[in-house]
Parts: C-alpha cells; structure tokens; sequence
C-alpha cells in the first residue's frame, strides 16, 4: 500500500509539474504578439537607421538597439564584457593586376577574376601543374606523389564522376570540393598547404559569377568588393577563368608572371552575441542567427530593409522576449541559447563567415543547431494568392532527420504550410547558399533557413515596414520559437544522420 501511495503522490506531482511547464510554455508563446513585432519593425526599419549597411552610422544605431534590448531583458553577452564580436573588414579596389602566362598577357574581369588575394608582389613560376579537381581527400586525391611547392597549380571546377555518372567521393551527393561557398576555399586551402604559389580554377560559373559581382558591384561601390580582412582569409591567390583557356592552361611546360598590387581600406562592423544558458546542459548550444545590416543608401534613397531582413531580425528579438519571460516564470531551457546577429550578410554572408569559420564564441562541435530567419515577413508572389499561412523550410533535413521532425511537429502550434520547394542544394535559385545558416551547415552543424520568398519590393527603397504580412508571420516567429524550445528541451541532443 505505501509503495503504492507514494508512487500515485509521485504521479500527482509530476502531472501537475508537467502541466505547469505546459503553462509556461504557452505563455511564453502566447507573449509573441502582433502589436509587439510591429512596433519592433518600424523602429528597426526606420529612416533613423538609414538602411543599416555596411559600414554606417546607421548599422551603429541598430546594433546599439539591438543591444539594448538584450540588456533590458537580462540576457546577458556570450562575451564576458561586450555584447559586440568585432568582425575585421576590408573595401578592396580593382586590383592593379598584370598576368603574364608563356607570353599571352590575359585581360581582367573578361580572361579571369582574383577571388582571393595574396600579398602585393611579383609572383613567377617556372611551372603551371595541372592538378586534375585540386582536390585532396581521403576517397580522392589529386595531390598523391606531386611536389607542386613553388608552382602555380591548374585545377577544374567541380569534381569527378565514375562512369556511372556518381560522385567518386560522396556517390549521388556533391561534396565539400564541389558545393558553391566551399569549393574555392577548400581547394585554396589544399593548394596553399601543399606550398603551391597560386591556384588558377577553371570554371565558367565561378568565373561569370564573380567577375560579374566585381565588376558591377551591386551595393553602390563600383569595382569595390568586400571581404573578411583577417590574415588567414587573404593569404593565397585564388584565380578564375573560364573553359575557353582550358587547352592553354593544361598544357606543359608553361611560365607563370603576375605582378599584383591592391589598395585596400580596413575597417570593422559588429556581430551581437547574446545567451541564456541552459539549466542542465549549459554546454551544449542552439545558436540562432539573422542578419542585422542592409544596404547603404543610393541615390539619395534609403532603403529600409523592413523585410530584409527586419523580419528575422524583429523575430529573434521577439524569440529572446519569449525565452526570458519563461525563465522568469519558472522555466529556464535545458540547453544554452545563443542570439547572434550578424554584419555584412548582404556583402557575401561575411559576418557569419567570421563567426563560424574565425572566432565562434561557443565551440562549434557543441553548437547542436541553428535556426536562421532572413526575409520572412512577406509572400511570394510566385506561389499566388492563395494561402498566406506558409513559410519556406530550407536545409532542415540535410544534416539531421530530428531537426526536420522536430520543426514539422513544432508546426501544431502555428499550422503553417511548411514549403519545401526550394530545399534541395541543386535549386537553381540558390537559396539554400544565400543565408548566414549556410556557414553553420558547411560545417557540419544542423540547420534551418526560415524563408518566406522574394517579391518585386526586394533589394528596393520599398521594402517598408507597412508591407509585411503581421499575421503569417506572427505564425512563421512561433513556429521558429517552438523550435528552438524543442531543440534547447529535448531530453536528448539531436542526431546528425
Ligand atoms: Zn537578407
């Protein structure tokens, strides 16, 4: 009989403890309200913060708001004495740049484009290797019994297939050597450790798309690109030409003499690094990112940015809201959560780059997930105006079939139309490489990109606060937000396929 009493107490308990955390929980949710996002979204897609580009006063205003917020909550910095990762910049100018191979002298932008730069010097060689893919892993390689040290090393874009038309190293799925943002460092990587001089990639969609971007840069300052300024990500040249030179460029016996010199102006913008730490695995991590910068303004025109990205931006803030209030009613997450808002996304996925590939401020083998909103306030026109209530899922079941299940189930509390259309990494839209969780996927950590679409206001001075859609997107923050309770809860860490 007592054994009985005390296990039935001890079913009362826990019936009412788990009620209460049920509480809590819907009380947390239930605080992510319309009038509370809208009033976040003007203000952070106000004229005040002038577009939020990169490097601007504006940007400083909104980093200075973003922090506030965190303060006011008391959510205290990963950082011990500073909310802010300072991220080392640079504007680099067209290159003064003459390339010389066997005598044919090759033209900027039209015969090739420096993707990444070493230092201003002569370069000569006696000898241009060519290297198959550049490619150096356990399954392939291409370096087996060369000495390329001192040489200019010649290597294909993308990476070989057997005759059954599979990857030699990942089967039907391309590899790190292979897949847009990872190829050319891996490669460059390669090349440099084995103390090649440079590496020459032949490639036309690398060479389109980067000789393209530099030449007509996009955000105002013509021929001026944007790049990480730390040592290790400018310490190699790394050049692209397109398929027309690859007779010339494969061909034995060829000399190799660029002259290079670049001006470059330095400077630094900030990530904001915010936590809460968990209660019972304080080291394991939800990091959840959006993009804080925009563009600066042109022509006089501010573009306000309100979906992009205010939208991630105001979501997370509203998130955090969410995560304090339920640790002040009695209910801290299991796990650590991170808010970090990155810099320089629209200058190539820059601030986040730094964070993951430079100077994570919590270790990336305990990060178990990240969670990345980037424009997801609106609806694509493409899919018409029929239901509103969707939002688009991308890279959820890449890495880790919990993440996936987890997201779907946290999906009962908003009953959105989850859309995986643009999912697969061979989209031609490329959206699962265009957002800050592309750093974290590549390396090895699950993730989720919550997307709503472009539309005609993209990139426009009209992307302006009154336009986003307040009520899907009420729906789209909760569902991230039960996420990411989920993931922080969960008795178990998730699993990576
Ligand atoms: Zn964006």
């Amino acid at each position: 009989m007592k054994s009985k009493f005390i296990f039935s107490s001890f079913l009362i308990i826990s019936v009412i403890l788990t009620y209460g955390q049920d509480k809590i929980l819907m009380e947390a949710s239930n605080s992510i309200k319309i009038d509370e996002l809208k009033e976040k979204m003007y203000t952070y897609s106000s004229d005040e913060f002038d577009g939020r580009g990169t490097p601007s006063k504006g940007q400083q205003l909104a980093v200075e708001y973003l922090v506030n917020h965190y303060k006011n909550l008391g959510i205290q910095s990963v950082k011990t004495d500073t909310y802010l990762q300072a991220v080392p910049l640079q504007f680099e100018e067209k290159p003064n740049i003459s390339l010389n191979i066997s005598g044919q002298k090759f033209i900027y932008y039209q015969d090739y484009v420096s993707y990444l730069n070493g230092p201003d010097r002569e370069y000569k060689s006696e000898e241009i290797v060519f290297i198959g893919y550049g490619i150096d892993d356990p399954n392939y390689s291409d370096y087996k019994n060369i000495n390329v040290k001192g040489k200019v090393v010649v290597a294909f874009g993308g990476e070989p297939k057997d005759k059954n038309g599979e990857y030699f190293i990942n089967g039907k799925n391309k590899s790190k050597w292979s897949i847009l943002r990872q190829e050319i460092d891996n490669k460059k990587r390669v090349a440099r450790s084995n103390d090649a001089l440079a590496i020459i990639i032949i490639d036309n969609y690398l060479h389109s798309r980067y000789s393209g971007r530099y030449k007509n840069s996009d955000i105002g300052y013509s021929e001026k690109r944007m790049t990480l300024s730390n040592n290790k990500e400018n310490n190699f040249h790394v050049l692209l030409f397109p398929e027309k030179f690859k007779n010339f460029l494969t061909k034995e016996n060829l000399a190799f003499d660029m002259s290079f010199e670049k001006n470059i102006e330095k400077f630094s913008a900030d990530n904001v690094a915010a936590i809460i730490e968990g209660s019972e695995f304080p080291d394991e991590y939800v990091v959840l990112t959006a993009h804080l910068d925009h563009v600066l303004p042109r022509n006089g025109k501010i573009y306000n940015g309100a979906d992009d990205n205010g939208s991630g931006t105001v979501a997370m803030l509203e998130i955090a809201e969410s995560f304090a209030l339920a640790k002040k009613i009695g209910k801290e997450p299991k796990r650590s959560i991170v808010f970090l808002h990155v810099t320089a996304e629209e200058r190539g996925l820059l601030g986040s780059k730094y964070y993951t590939d430079y100077e994570p401020l919590v270790p990336i083998k305990q990060t178990i997930a990240n969670l990345n909103m980037d424009m997801m306030g609106r609806a694509d026109p493409e899919r018409g105006i029929r239901n509103l209530n969707y939002v688009y899922i991308i890279g959820s079941d890449v890495l880790s079939d919990d993440l996936h299940d987890i997201n779907i189930d946290a999906n009962k509390y908003s009953n959105l139309e989850l859309d995986f259309r643009f999912n697969g990494i061979d989209h031609p839209d490329q959206f699962y490489y265009r957002s800050d969780h592309f750093h974290f996927i590549k390396n090895n950590i699950p993730a989720i990109f919550y997307f709503s679409g472009v539309h005609q206001d993209y990139h426009e001075p009209t992307d302006t606060a009154e336009k986003i859609l307040y009520e899907p997107y009420k729906k789209r923050v909760k569902l991230i937000f039960h996420t990411a309770w989920e993931l922080a809860n969960r008795d178990e860490r998730i699993k990576l396929k």
